[in-house]
């Protein structure tokens, strides 16, 4: 199984600048030989591998991308300056495609790595350069030639960052929808009866993650041994679980309380690694209770999670808290990207998959 993040982007090299087409003027010179300079070559455009990257979820922001065009040759030989060239940052692990062509370009595979995309036009000359022997006044110059334009397919593999852990009914699903930017495609995927649910959750440039919910572990339980466990291998990077509770099931007799621990107890079942990890307790649907039900509530979750446990209120359904939570998410993230060795790997490990 494998989770695809894509985008398509549209880059444009530089134009090469023109040649110039100028003869000297000046005082006690009647006739001034050619002085037109050279165009200035074109910026080429480049994709660079920047690790502090997780998804292509940028790309949905900006498609388009320009490399400065070289300037135009001057009168007194002067050259036209060369356009800069554009380095655009990819998530390590990017691969690129021409979107017309289908060829491979390459890979982006480290940190830092560089692949030219597109190249810029050559300069042109200006018309000192068509001097010769029988002809001292040449009119003629060279335009630059044009930068390349391409469109550019982008793939990512992409393991998900934040586990969504809960009950059914508990806003999952509902969570997932008003905090992703876009979905991730699902290659692969051999189970039809429970397709795991991803999004990349975009909190601004350069900031971005992956959340999943975890089916298979609860609400598949009847659909077979196994199929959670398998899941579990996409969850391998997974540096936080977000444990999402309804604050007021439907049934009268259902306490939150009890079917948080039902939750806790069905994923320890399942994995003991992945209970380990970092849990954070989101008490959702929280416009369905007064204030003062809400605070007795929480007291009554600190008691049982703990007071260190960090503990959210939102409403799914409203997006109240949901911004939030995002960006504590985000920066934990970040933080344990930092340092990514103390991060146990689960069982079965984050390799290809055959399941
Ligand atoms: P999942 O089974 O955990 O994925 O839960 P869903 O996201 O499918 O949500 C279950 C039900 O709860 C749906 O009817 C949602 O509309 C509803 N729901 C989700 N979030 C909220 C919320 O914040 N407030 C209220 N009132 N209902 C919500
Ligand atoms: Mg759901």
């Amino acid at each position: 199984m494998k989770f695809i993040d894509e985008a398509t982007i549209t880059v444009k090299a530089g134009d090469g600048g023109n040649g110039c087409v100028s003869f000297r003027r000046e005082k006690f010179i009647p006739f001034g030989g050619p002085d037109g300079g050279d165009g200035g070559d074109g910026g080429s455009v480049w994709l660079v591998g920047d690790e502090g990257l997780n998804t292509l979820a940028d790309f949905r922001y900006q498609r388009r991308f320009d490399a400065q065009r070289g300037e135009n040759g001057m009168g007194r030989q002067r050259t036209g300056a060369s356009g800069e060239d554009l380095e655009i940052p990819v998530p390590v692990g990017t691969q690129v495609r021409d979107a017309d062509t289908d060829e491979v370009l390459g890979d982006i595979t480290r940190d830092g790595e560089r692949l030219l995309v597109a190249q810029g036009g050559f300069h042109g000359l200006g018309n000192t350069r068509y001097k010769s022997s029988t002809n001292q006044a040449p009119r003629q110059s060279k335009p630059g030639t044009p930068g390349e334009l391409r469109k550019l397919a982008l793939e990512l593999m992409v393991l998900a960052d934040v586990g969504l852990l809960g009950l059914p009914n508990a806003g999952k699903s509902t969570l997932l929808a008003r905090a992703s930017a876009a979905r991730p495609k699902i290659a692969d995927y051999p189970f039809t009866t429970l397709i795991p649910q991803l999004g990349v959750v975009r909190i601004g440039p350069n900031q971005s993650f992956v959340m999943a919910d975890i089916p298979g572990l609860i609400e598949g339980a009847a659909e077979g041994a196994g199929l959670g466990t398998r899941f579990l291998k996409h969850l391998a990077r997974t540096r936080l679980l977000l444990h999402v509770v309804d604050v007021a099931p439907p049934d009268p007799e259902a306490d939150p309380v009890a079917d948080m621990q039902t939750a806790l107890g069905e994923l320890e079942r399942h994995s003991d690694e992945l209970a380990g990890r970092p849990r954070w307790i989101v008490l959702n649907k929280k416009e369905l209770l007064d204030a003062e039900a809400l605070e007795a509530l929480i007291a009554r979750v600190r008691d049982v999670a703990g007071n260190e446990r960090p503990v959210f209120t939102i409403s799914a359904a409203t997006g109240d808290g949901v911004d939030a939570l995002m960006q504590a998410v985000m920066r934990h993230v970040e933080a344990a990207n930092q340092k990514p060795e103390t991060t146990p790997t689960v069982t079965g490990g984050a390799g290809e998959d055959h399941a």
